[in-house]
């Protein structure tokens, strides 16, 4: 495994010799291709999704990426998007149509729910979001027209676990599409088509670039999936990266083992430092034994990654900013899955009008990166104390 991994990351799809042999694959920063004949024209008009044409369809770069990707999460074929919002929204669209029926896990990302409760229920599509802890809510959920199952699992803000071999047996007994968000484990730690869910969709701005440099997004499965995901969505919503953010991400994708593992060895070393603290509640971090779904998470994933959120002892608002004010090496910004340390508050949630979620104020949600995990410990206590 180790072997064929650092294979996918170092070389599977770089076509050196196509690219003057240069260690580095260069950038195919073109937005169209020439024909030297009309027979080769309607050849690429004819393959538009396989073959140089017109960058939003296909782009050199572009598909080496994708080429990695897709054997990163065990697929047939992946698609790149502009953002991992894009992905999940193309995936959900393609599979869907008026008078259709969704079920979601509850407290999904939140532009997931977006998409489904905003936007979606325009055309006539309706959700019903169920407790994901137990596998069966879906099948519970299921009325005839439901089409499509979304999972996330666990999820980047409560970290509830969904059994994904239950959910997928449920879904290919009724003949629904499923699809997971798998950001959070990233490929290394999980890979929901094992346990027979059809899609899987990445935020590639996290773990996969892993340098907080690039927004993109990452949709997997097969051959078939892609492929109508691509002539229809992908081509009409037009969320294409650029050829510079798929070189990026493969750079990024270059230490996806090294950043993961040593990200999830400081998350280890942080949640369970937190976890004996007396200022500290609660850490929600699924391979904690306290965590109510551990044994799943033990099952399901291969280990666990560098975010979490922890639950102060604070009796009030003005001491959970003490606390992260106070935090030097955890910077205050949204967003996780790079190297550096970050820490996002929920009481920043709070406006004019009152608290914009209904996750209590005494959250923090901490991204573990990759530095020196004694450095991270020791800049928490000190926090912790001013609480
Ligand atoms: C960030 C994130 C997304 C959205 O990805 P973008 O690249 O920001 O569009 C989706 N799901 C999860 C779990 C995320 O953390």
């Amino acid at each position: 495994m180790s072997e064929d991994l650092s294979h996918l990351l170092t070389h599977l799809g770089e076509d050196r010799e196509r690219g003057y042999d240069a260690v580095v694959p260069p950038i195919v920063q073109s937005g169209n291709f020439t024909y030297p004949t009309v027979a080769a024209m309607r050849h690429a008009v004819q393959n538009e999704m396989e073959m140089p044409l017109y960058t939003r369809g296909f782009n050199p770069t572009v598909a080496m990426a994708r080429q990695k990707l897709a054997a990163l999460e065990h697929a047939e074929d992946a698609l790149l998007f502009s953002s991992g919002s894009a992905a999940v929204a193309a995936a959900v669209i393609s599979f869907t149509k008026a008078d259709d029926h969704v079920v979601c896990v509850h407290k999904p990302y939140n532009w997931t729910k977006k998409l489904l409760s905003e936007l979606l229920v325009r055309f006539g599509v309706e959700t019903t979001y169920v407790d994901g802890s137990d596998a069966e809510n879906y099948r519970r959920a299921c009325k005839p027209n439901t089409t499509f199952f979304i999972t996330e699992s666990p999820n980047s803000l409560t970290f509830e676990l969904q059994d994904l071999r239950v959910v997928a047996a449920i879904a290919k007994e009724k003949k629904i599409t499923t699809l997971c968000d798998n950001s959070y484990s990233s490929p290394l730690f999980q890979n929901p088509i094992d346990f027979g869910i059809d899609m899987v969709a990445h935020s590639g701005t996290k773990y996969l670039n892993g340098h907080s440099d690039v927004v993109c997004g990452v949709l997997a499965g097969s051959k078939a999936h892609m492929r109508q995901v691509m002539s229809k969505e992908f081509m009409t919503l037009g969320a294409a990266p650029s050829p510079h953010d798929a070189w990026l991400l493969v750079r990024g994708l270059r230490t996806l083992e090294l950043r993961v593992n040593r990200s999830a060895d400081n998350a280890e070393k942080v949640a369970r430092f937190l976890e004996a603290h007396p200022k500290v509640k609660r850490v929600h971090w699924p391979f904690l034994e306290s965590h109510p779904q551990h044994a799943l998470a033990k099952r399901q994933m291969k280990r666990c990654g560098g975010l979490m959120t922890i639950e102060l002892d604070a009796t009030d608002e003005a001491a959970v900013e003490r606390f992260c004010d106070h935090l030097k090496r955890f910077l205050m910004a949204v967003s996780w899955g790079g190297y550096e340390s970050l820490q996002w508050p929920v009481c920043a949630l709070k406006g004019p009008d009152g608290y914009l979620t209904d996750l209590p104020f005494n959250m923090v949600r901490l991204y573990v990166g990759i530095e020196e995990a004694q450095l991270l410990i020791e800049d928490l206590g000190q926090a912790l104390g001013k609480l």
